[in-house]
């Protein structure tokens, strides 16, 4: 038994609700007041051993049935999903402390649409085939097997059902391990899957921390593809435990993202797009713009009115509708984001505005930073190119094309980017000579679910998204018919 006073949630194996190996807990935290609402599990090894064992007895009849007869589950998935939408958005501001009107449109909407968006994504699949002179080619896309997933706290659903969607859909059985500090929509996906009646072992779930469930996941040899989102150095170790065995891997890890701002821009447009990229979700978004590059002969009006857009943000109760920033995720994170604070100002930074938000007292056992901007650092410090993934944005001036470009790349990240201007030519040839996965011209976050996702250098390996995560979680196989 965990903390009786709050409610327990279960791993989910074999179509069940079953209780883990150990007696150890994890106490889930509302990030925006500390409190504890929740127990979830704290699964060992010998639970990913079970987890995986259900989905291998699970893959061949799953993997048998017709894609047409799998893309019906993963409507029948989405439609019950849709009914807990409220649920999924309550569940999400309180499990991660952002704001709930972004958990609606963000996190329910692309877990329901997610589903929704693969299955009919399945149900355009043809065979592939290439004529010789005197044979044909047929390529088919075989399931995988079994997939670990394993997914981050910053949009724990959104994140997990776009790997469970493509997964299953292709035929795979999987074992997800969602971040430990946000179990909970993990948990309310597998009742949704228990409620259809999904084949068991089909979806699997351990909850657990990293070196507990985690590793012994990505290093079972039960496992034959691992999907991971995460940070960077995790995605080292997760690398490392799966390269043995060969696994097929995918890493969607951190990022530093530019914003450049030219002076042609629609400087309006461009400060609440440079706003919504730098602060949504507390910054703790991969794909957030936290490094602003602004060209000089704009650089003072931009500032002035980027500053007073940000000082208009409303800070607070994650319940409350007209909220637009919450909290943190942990203290340990808004320990590292202050950190990184501090480090700006000892890299010569000056801070143009943060601090800590005056709130009530229901908040002051929370994880509270007011959204800060630093100017006058060197692009190439720490802070301007460290990963902070928190609500710090810096600034910084440029006075050619090239030199924007220059100081773009100067990361070991290659996640995302946008680019501000009116010239659409500029757009897309400064886009191109970014070092990155996806950029945004005169946008931020603007989603087509059909395009590749993922990034370049220390951002990760591989891409997801559309026909590359049907790609990924299936292997091509071609079979050359000789004619008579
Ligand atoms: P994290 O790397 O600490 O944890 C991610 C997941 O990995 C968690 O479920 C954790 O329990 C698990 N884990 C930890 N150690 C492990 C190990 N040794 N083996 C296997 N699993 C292990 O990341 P986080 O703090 O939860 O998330 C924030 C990071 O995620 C940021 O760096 C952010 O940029 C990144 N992120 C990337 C994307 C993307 O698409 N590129 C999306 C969201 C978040």
């Amino acid at each position: 038994m965990g903390n009786t006073d709050v409610p327990e949630i279960r791993n989910y194996i074999g179509g069940d609700f079953v209780d883990h190996s150990s007696e150890d807990w994890i106490e889930v935290i509302g990030p925006a007041t500390g409190e504890v609402f929740a127990m979830a599990p704290l699964s060992n090894e010998k639970d990913v051993d079970n987890a995986v064992k259900s989905a291998r007895e699970a893959h061949e009849n799953w993997s048998s049935l017709k894609i047409s007869e799998r893309s019906n589950w993963l409507d029948r998935i989405a439609d019950s999903l849709e009914l807990k939408f409220e649920e999924i958005a309550n569940l999400e501001c309180r499990d991660t402390g952002k704001p709930i009107s972004l958990a609606r449109s963000v996190d329910a909407a692309r877990s329901v649409s997610n589903f929704r968006f693969f299955a009919g994504l399945l149900r355009e699949i043809e065979e592939e085939t290439f004529e010789m002179e005197d044979a044909t080619n047929y390529v088919i896309q075989k399931s995988v097997g079994v997939c670990g997933l394993i997914t981050p706290w910053n949009l724990p659903l959104y994140l997990l059902s776009w790997k469970v969607a493509p997964a299953i859909g292709m035929g795979n059985t999987v074992v997800c391990k969602p971040s430990e500090l946000t179990p909970m929509t993990a948990d309310l996906l597998m009742r949704v899957v228990h409620e259809v009646g999904l084949p068991e072992g089909v979806v699997n779930l351990v909850h657990g921390d990293g070196a507990g469930a985690g590793r012994p996941l990505v290093g079972h040899p039960g496992v034959d593809l691992v999907s991971f989102t995460g940070g960077t150095e995790t995605g080292k170790a997760v690398a490392s435990s799966a390269a043995p065995s060969f696994k097929k891997i995918s890493l969607e890890l951190g990022g530093k993202n530019s914003s450049i701002v030219f002076s042609d821009c629609d400087i309006e447009s461009t400060v609440a797009g440079v706003v919504r990229s730098g602060f949504l979700n507390q910054g703790q978004v991969c794909l957030c713009g936290s490094r602003v590059l602004v060209e000089d002969s704009i650089y003072e009006e931009f500032k002035e009115k980027f500053i007073h857009s940000i000082e208009k943000l409303r800070i607070g109760d994650p319940k409350d509708e007209s909220t637009d920033l919450g909290a943190l995720i942990s203290p340990e994170h808004l320990s590292k984001v202050e950190g990184y604070i501090e480090l700006g100002l000892s890299e010569g930074g000056a801070i143009l505005t943060g601090g800590t938000p005056d709130l009530s007292s229901e908040f002051d056992k929370g994880n509270w930073i007011s959204p800060t901007v630093i100017e006058g650092l060197s692009p190439y410090s720490r802070c301007a190119t460290e990963e902070i993934f928190g609500p710090v944005v810096t600034l910084h001036r440029f006075e050619t094309e090239a030199e924007a470009i220059l100081m773009a790349n100067c990361t070991r990240y290659g996640l995302a980017g946008s680019v501000w201007t009116g010239d659409l030519e500029r757009g897309k040839r400064v886009s191109e000579a970014i070092e990155s996965g996806m950029i945004w011209v005169n946008s931020w976050l603007h989603r087509d679910l059909r395009v590749p996702f993922g990034g370049v250098k220390d951002s990760g390996v591989g891409r997801e998204g559309g026909r590359w995560s049907l790609a990924f979680f299936s292997e091509a196989m071609n079979i050359c018919v000789k004619h008579d």
